[in-house]
């Protein structure tokens, strides 16, 4: 297990093995702030919001985390293109499991490394990801583009001879 310091700039979702309590002793390890989700997916979701509170304790090597999350993503309408918010509320738990270096791995269960450092960014990135709607609409009844001059037709449509 590595000791080297924290550093300055390790972000907010990260938790050190060592600073969490195990179960039996009681308490948890919070975590909890804002993720930038530009940094999430790219500058194209800038203006979206992603707060999140977790609460972490071990049962021995494993890492129980329970997670709220709270956002407000803008994403791209399939029809018009728009780009529109979604918003959503999460609450999920999910065990982390160690990953010995050339052991077995667990698809159904998140892991952490030798270094015993928790990441939960990778795993609340999915969370939202796999939330968000598939086929997104900025309103049921979108009208979509006009096919000549693919201006919308949500907003008074075009001048288009029809
Ligand atoms: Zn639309
Ligand atoms: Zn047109």
């Amino acid at each position: 297990m590595s000791d080297r310091p924290i550093e300055s700039d390790v972000p907010l979702y990260r938790a050190h093995l060592d600073q969490i309590p195990d179960e039996r002793k009681g308490g948890e390890l919070t975590l909890s702030g804002e993720i930038l989700a530009s940094k999430l997916w790219g500058e194209e979701f800038s203006g979206s919001e992603v707060f999140f509170s977790a609460g972490l304790f071990r049962q021995g090597t494993d890492v129980l985390v329970r997670s709220e999350i709270r956002y407000k993503v803008n994403i791209e309408c399939v029809r018009c293109l728009a780009i529109f918010p979604v918003s959503g509320e999460l609450t999920e738990r999910s065990l982390f499991i160690h990953r010995k270096k050339g052991g077995p791995t667990y698809p159904e269960n998140e892991q952490y490394e030798n270094d015993g450092w928790i990441d939960l960014f990778p795993w609340i990135r999915e969370l939202i990801l796999v939330s968000l709607p598939e086929y997104p609409l900025c309103r049921e009844d979108c009208l979509g583009l006009c096919e000549v001059c693919r201006k919308s037709l949500n907003d008074g449509g075009c001048i288009c001879p029809s």
